[in-house]
């Protein structure tokens, strides 16, 4: 394969979990991988189009040990490369959205290894399509902000909240799940009005998918009351106005008037 020789490292992006939504590229280069190192957020169903005699690396990384553990990731696709594999180090979403993409790309440059980037669908693209909504909006929203809300534990978040808190932007707020309720604490501190839609999409493009529309000021509430274990992204803007969540069963069913 002449973009694949053996040697080199692709860092490819998974994509938000549906295996549909892979990049036909992505696919191509998962089959003909002879090492695929992925991330806790690539689903099962993108993983079982590696060649099954490819080896297959988890190095997902939980909250709290991620700097410590980036340079370990670094130095093994490095290693595999410079072994004779072909390298997938597979991402979740885009590899260049909050993928740490530079270090990798930085390590393998550093060893004179060959490393490309294939582009996946991120988080926030998948959410605005399950929702049904775009993430601009003609003379509404003519910005679209990506913001992580993953801050060093025990550091408060460091942004500027006056700036994000701009009534023509679309925010999509990724790893802002335990930070829901200063995110919106603080954008309301900064003058961002309570009635602002926003939605919480989980596991978007994925069988356990879960949307919820509210408004910032019901944000922290909404967070803690309606998110599972899956990654979830925050949206936040009058882009969302139109924000569809699904029925609840029961309004399906609904009874008629005059039972
Ligand atoms: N590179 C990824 C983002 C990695 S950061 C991308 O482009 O999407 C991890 C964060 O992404 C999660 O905390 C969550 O906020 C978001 N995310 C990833 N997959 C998601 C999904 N299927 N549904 C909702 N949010 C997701």
């Amino acid at each position: 394969m002449t973009d694949f020789p053996a040697g080199s490292i692709w860092l490819v992006g998974a994509g938000p979990g549906d295996p549909e939504l892979l990049t036909r590229k992505a696919a191509r280069l998962i089959a003909a991988a002879t090492m695929v190192f992925h991330d806790a957020l690539v689903s099962d169903g993108v993983l079982t189009l590696a060649d099954p005699a490819a080896r297959i690396v988890d190095v997902g990384k939980r909250s709290g040990r991620h700097s410590q553990d980036q340079g370990a990731i670094d130095a093994m696709i490095v290693a595999a490369a410079l072994a004779g594999d072909r390298v997938v180090r597979l991402k979740g979403g885009d590899p260049a959205v909050f993928g740490r993409a530079a270090e990798e790309v930085a390590a393998a440059r550093a060893a004179g290894v060959v490393v490309r980037i294939c582009p996946g669908i991120t988080a926030a693209s998948a959410a605005a399509a399950s929702l049904g909504v775009s993430l601009t909006l003609r003379g509404v929203a003519r910005k679209l902000v990506l913001i992580t809300a993953h801050a060093r534990a025990g550091e408060p978040l460091d942004l500027d909240w006056s700036a994000l808190a701009d009534p023509g932007a679309t925010l999509a707020v990724y790893m802002g799940k335990a930070a829901a309720r200063e995110v919106a604490a603080q954008l309301l501190s900064a003058g961002m009005p309570a009635a602002t839609p926003v939605a919480i999409v989980e596991n978007a493009s994925l069988p356990g998918e879960r949307r919820f529309c509210t408004q910032l000021g019901l944000l922290s509430l909404a967070a803690r009351l309606t998110l599972g274990d899956g990654p979830a992204v925050l949206l936040i803007g009058a882009a969302l106005a139109e924000a569809k969540q699904p029925a609840r069963a029961a309004a399906k069913h609904a009874a008629p008037a005059s039972a």
